[in-house]
């Protein structure tokens, strides 16, 4: 059976500008012209879960300018349903203000602006949403309060939760037994559940926190599944050339193959081939492939 899925998530406007070197603090250097696209991982992972196919609606709030405008326009169409997306009055869109320089370091400045508005209120408006969906999907990005309402409004329904807890964060233990589907990468993973023991270890500690299921994303190593036994689902060998946006590609596709009632290990399996087409390609959104491109 194929349902919605349900993103509650950040909507930024990632304005870059190159540079030969970063700037020292007080000092100004001369920069490219400046080039923007709409990011955050909330709606990075809706866009890749729509490439994939899937319906996606979305939840957040972006600022009652032109940047969020913009995003609303990308996202739209991309085919996400925005009936819940705040237009937010005298607020700024989230922004990520990114430095780039010749050798690809970049400093980076977050601007929350909007995504820091999302509310439990917002999640109890799209209580009707949240309950005819197929899976809910949450990251960190947006006020931990709004999560919680939402995944509870999830799981008295019956509906499952994906928690992809990025940026790293510590978080209640309630939170975590509440989720059906834990994807962390190695820094969220070893945030949450600190071991010396190797990944093998650490997926079992996570497992440990409540969650029903735990998938490590492991970079060019693929993803690590707990279970009574723990599978590795391999990446294939490619040629990276920019991983931005490779987590949410991953968790995009694999929210995508979950409402449409693949076994998990098929959805990780399609995902990871998802994630490792995007490192292929430069930026986050504009790197994720559509269903057309996967063998
Ligand atoms: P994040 O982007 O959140 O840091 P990872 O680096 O773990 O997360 O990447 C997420 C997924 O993207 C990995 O599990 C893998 O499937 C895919 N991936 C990332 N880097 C590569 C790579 N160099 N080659 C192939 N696949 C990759």
């Amino acid at each position: 059976m194929t349902g919605r899925i349900v993103v509650l998530g950040s909507v930024n406007m990632d304005l870059v500008v190159r540079c030969q070197r970063l700037p020292s603090p007080g000092e100004t250097v001369r920069g490219s012209d400046l080039r923007r696209w709409p990011g955050g991982k909330g709606a990075n992972q809706a866009v890749a879960a729509a490439r994939m196919g899937a319906a996606v609606d979305f939840i957040g709030c972006v600022g009652d300018d032109e940047l969020g405008r913009e995003a609303m326009a990308v996202l739209r169409s991309e085919g996400v349903g925005l009936a819940h997306l705040q237009v937010m009055p005298g607020v700024s869109t989230g922004v990520a203000m990114i430095a780039v320089d010749e050798h690809g370091e970049n400093t980076i400045v977050l601007s929350q602006g909007a995504n820091g508005r999302v509310s439990a209120g917002h999640a109890r408006a799209a209580a009707g949403l949240i309950q005819g969906a197929a899976l809910l999907v949450c990251q960190l990005e947006v006020p931990l309060e709004a999560i919680e309402e939402a995944v509870g409004i999830a799981r008295a329904a019956g509906v499952p939760v994906l928690l992809n807890p990025a940026p790293a964060s510590a978080l209640p233990a309630r939170l975590l037994q509440a989720v059906d589907y834990l994807v962390p990468n190695e820094t969220e993973a070893a945030t949450l559940a600190p071991s010396t023991g190797g990944h093998e270890a650490t997926v079992r500690a996570l497992q440990k926190l409540g969650p029903r299921h735990v998938l490590m994303t492991l970079g060019a190593d693929g993803v690590m599944l707990s279970g009574d036994e723990i599978a590795v689902v391999l990446a294939p060998a490619v040629r990276a050339i920019d991983t931005t946006g490779a987590g949410d590609t991953f968790v995009g596709a694999l929210a995508a193959g979950l409402v449409e009632g693949a076994s998990l290990l098929q959805a990780v399996k399609t995902a990871v081939q998802a994630a490792a087409i995007s490192v292929t390609r430069e930026g986050a959104m504009s790197a994720m492939p559509r269903r057309e491109e996967l063998t």
